[in-house]
């Protein structure tokens, strides 16, 4: 392609970004999703998915994929609104809404842009969405799509949340927005506490249930469930179904009047592809499976405890964290880049997360954890933890 007029600020910009130790780049994985992992010419132990229950490659999922391509072709070839929704995505709003105990779902492509769609579709100028400032990209991103005012308050912090609305006091509507299992602590939000302020303020919620959905809960229904909120006084809730579900896209839980917005002013929903039908048949399975299957969150459970018990011994610094997410804490950065790569050496592939994404000096190893790791996998990552420590 010909040059862009800015081509050599974009290089410099990218020269800094490397020296910083920012770039990013995509790994090329042969095979797979699972705990052992081909990356390249390596085989690695992965404790850096988001496929906590181990689904991603389940037979039976797999399987009810491949009979709906041979019954319905691999592309949707429309939007929702056009000839899109087939009988497999009319029939996974359908589970999910029984599922959730929701009056209605509506299915979107992915997570990342059922965020943006449900905070632009239900909010417009003189309104205010107020964030936790630990939510999710997409979410951020939603405000700022909005002509609603945006604020934030420091995660998790209540004190501060009252504040806020008591600030948005002369708003038309406020929406509160929180992320139920946050992905860079492991930590869940304080939805109770978070519910009250929004009965007392007269406010909205929205939760993104991304890493709790499938997780929590009684058979994995969520951060409401965890909580043991009942249906009729639930939040909105987002939940995506590439993580814990093992297949891919998002859906939006809520009532008949919330669903019925979306689908005439969600842009996100309204002009773009529904996902393949077959990926709807594989949710359909899965959920069966994240439903029924209650010792993969048992099994999940026991790893956590193990790591936990074993990473206290060795001195390490653990978030109160009780979630598959178990984050080590480094602080410098450097430090942490180093400790990743000797756990690489050894075979055991984590996250090294580091600022912007994390608090300045809060660098850490995002270790996350599968119903299908064993007790030997969690073993070993502790003895490399403990000869990347040493070094
Ligand atoms: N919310 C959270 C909290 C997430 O972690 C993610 C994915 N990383 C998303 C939303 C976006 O979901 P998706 O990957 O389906 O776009």
């Amino acid at each position: 392609m010909a040059k862009l007029p800015w081509h050599n600020e974009l290089t410099a910009a990218l020269a800094e970004r490397k020296a910083a130790g920012r770039y990013r780049q995509n790994r090329l994985r042969i095979g797979e999703q699972g705990v052992h992992i081909q990356l390249g010419d390596k085989t690695i132990l992965s404790f850096c998915s988001n496929d906590y229950l181990g689904l991603a490659a389940h037979p039976a999922i797999k399987q009810a994929f491949k009979q709906a391509v041979d019954k319905e072709g691999v592309g949707s070839g429309a939007a929702h609104l056009l000839t899109g929704h087939s009988f497999y995505h009319q029939a996974l709003e359908e589970k999910l809404a029984d599922f959730t105990g929701q009056q209605r779902v509506l299915l979107f492509s992915t997570g990342y842009m059922a965020n943006l769609g449900v905070i632009d579709g239900l909010l417009t100028r003189g309104d205010a969405v107020i964030q936790d400032k630990w939510n999710h990209a997409s979410l951020l991103d939603g405000g700022r799509l909005t002509d609603a005012d945006q604020l934030r308050y420091p995660h998790a912090d209540m004190s501060l949340l009252h504040k806020r609305l008591h600030n948005a006091a002369t708003a038309k509507h406020r929406l509160i927005v929180s992320d139920g299992l946050f992905s860079m602590d492991g930590d869940i939000a304080p939805l109770p506490e978070i519910m009250a302020l929004s009965e007392q303020h007269r406010a909205a919620v929205l939760i993104d249930d991304a890493h709790g959905f499938g997780v929590i809960g009684e058979g994995g229904r969520g951060t409401v469930s965890h909580y043991q909120i009942a249906a009729d006084k639930a939040p909105i809730v987002v939940g995506t179904l590439g993580k814990a579900i093992g297949t891919g896209g998002a859906f939006v839980a809520a009532d008949e009047l919330v669903i019925e917005t979306l689908i005439q002013q969600a842009r996100s929903y309204v002009y773009t592809t529904a996902q393949p039908p077959a990926i709807a048949a594989a949710t359909l399975v899965s959920l069966d499976l994240v439903e029924k299957e209650q010792w993969r969150r048992d099994q999940l459970q026991q790893l956590i405890q193990q790591f936990r018990q074993g990473a206290e011994q060795l001195g390490l610094e653990l978030m109160p964290s009780m979630t598959p997410i178990q984050p080590v804490i480094i602080g410098d950065d450097k430090k942490a880049l180093e400790i990743g790569a000797r756990l690489e050496e050894q075979g055991i592939l984590v996250g090294v997360i580091r600022p912007p994404t994390v608090p300045k000096n809060t660098a850490r190893l995002r270790i996350t954890f599968s119903a299908a790791h064993t007790e030997q996998d969690v073993d070993r990552l502790l003895v490399a933890l403990e000869q990347a420590y040493a070094h």
